[in-house]
């Protein structure tokens, strides 16, 4: 059946329904399709039925944003609940605060540095033999010193990453990651919070639509596109040309589920900085709904590793060695006509929330605004490189 009147979108995460919704508001009608049985892609939340525990399916998700214009939209749809995200470590035997402030210092090094000798005493601690650090290891040793790199950044990159920090490009590290002062609030960013009834509501309430038709369980196949006016595609970028030039290297992440009965951890998130310890972090979901009471608890533990076929994909590995191949399928996308590629699997990036939004409303006028002008849409908005 032709339905050359009406928009494809790929994908019910938070890019393809934001994208469908300004497109059905504009009176655009829109079918959505998900491969899988929910909505809400990887932000998808669901309640334990025993323990009433909202669960953050695919691994924690904070929303936080310093675009008031993606903050007003999330809350249109919507109650956010204050909530800041307050990371601790085990390193050494001992628990210690994120990201390194200036009690990880005092504590670590059993000082009591008021934030100007903080300064000076990490200064001295920094690698001076280094002149222009080449990789993430050298720049963590340039900013903090072996001590704290060992002890915060060390293990933790080794096991998120699955290689050596050595391996890994600088530019992970750019800025200081050392707050000489007591603030442990994770995030930087103005507004913060999480949605009272789960992103999952959220993103059921941006896709009530009257023109929009939403297929879930339907995996879609580009060939497909053929019969609408338009596609969005926010899977993965190799998928859609069937892998004809190779996979784009993905970590997965498996998730090792367990209950509790009481509060396991006293935190939503507790990282694991040694390298023998197999996992990264363990997530206690009921502390990222401190306003919910729950006797009952549910905790991941949450191992990182080299993304196979069969896994869900979940942070692209931008190795250099790897950019040509990604070079290629951005290449391929460029020649499609009708087809845009949007969101963290389609553009092949790493997105946090509030990014995705605001790209997801910006493609959406892009798009409003070329078709009444006749123009063409492009196959990125964002290009992958
Ligand atoms: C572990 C983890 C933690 C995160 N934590 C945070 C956080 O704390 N704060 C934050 O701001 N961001 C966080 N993020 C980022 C956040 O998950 C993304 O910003 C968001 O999911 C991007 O939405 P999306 O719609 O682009 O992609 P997705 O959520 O991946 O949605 C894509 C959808 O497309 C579907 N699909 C793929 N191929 C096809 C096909 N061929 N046919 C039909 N459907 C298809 C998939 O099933 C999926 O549902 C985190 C990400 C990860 C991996």
């Amino acid at each position: 059946m032709s339905r050359t009147d009406t928009i494809a979108v790929v994908g019910a995460g938070l890019s393809g329904a934001v994208i469908g919704r300004e497109l059905a508001e504009a009176g655009l009608r829109v079918e959505i399709f998900d491969l899988r049985g929910h909505i809400a892609g990887n932000c998808h939340t669901e309640r334990d039925e025993q323990s009433g525990v909202m669960v953050h399916v695919y691994g924690p998700h904070i929303f936080h944003t310093d675009d008031r214009e993606v903050w007003d939209y999330v809350n249109r749809f919507q109650t956010f609940l204050p909530y800041k995200n307050r990371v601790k470590t085990t390193t050494g035997g001992q628990v210690y605060s994120l990201p390194i402030n200036l009690h990880t210092i005092n504590q670590f090094f059993r000082t009591a540095l008021r934030p100007d000798e903080a300064r000076a005493f990490i200064a001295h601690q920094a690698d001076r033999s280094i002149p222009t650090p080449s990789n993430f290891e050298e720049q963590a040793l340039c900013l903090v010193g072996r001590d704290l790199y060992e002890a915060f950044l060390k293990g933790y990159t080794q096991k998120q990453w699955g290689c050596a920090p050595a391996e890994l490009p600088a530019s992970i590290l750019q800025r200081l990651p050392v707050r000489f002062n007591y603030d442990d609030n994770y995030f930087f960013h103005q507004y913060q919070g999480m949605p009272e009834n789960g992103y999952t509501d959220m993103i059921g309430r941006i896709l009530d639509h009257a023109n929009i038709t939403l297929h879930l369980g339907v995996r879609f196949v580009g060939a497909s596109g053929d019969h609408f006016a338009h596609t969005f595609y926010s899977g993965p970028l190799d998928a859609y040309f069937e892998y004809e030039h190779g996979r784009l290297a993905y970590r997965t992440l498996d998730f090792e589920r367990f209950t509790y009965e009481g509060d396991y951890q006293g935190c939503a998130v507790m990282n694991y900085g040694d390298v023998e310890v197999p996992y990264t972090r363990v997530t206690e979901h009921k502390h990222f709904a401190p306003w919910e009471e729950h006797a009952g608890s549910v905790c991941y533990r949450e191992f990182s590793r080299a993304g196979g076929p069969d896994d869900i994909p979940y942070y692209p590995l931008r190795r250099a060695e790897a950019e040509t191949q990604l070079s290629t399928y951005v290449a391929r996308a460029l020649r499609e006509r009708s087809t845009t590629f949007v969101g963290r699997l389609g553009t092949y990036r790493y997105l946090d929330m509030d990014v995705t939004v605001r790209e997801a409303l910006d493609t959406a006028r892009c798009f409003l605004s070329r078709r009444s002008a006749r123009a063409p849409m492009p196959a990125f908005l964002h290009r992958p490189i």
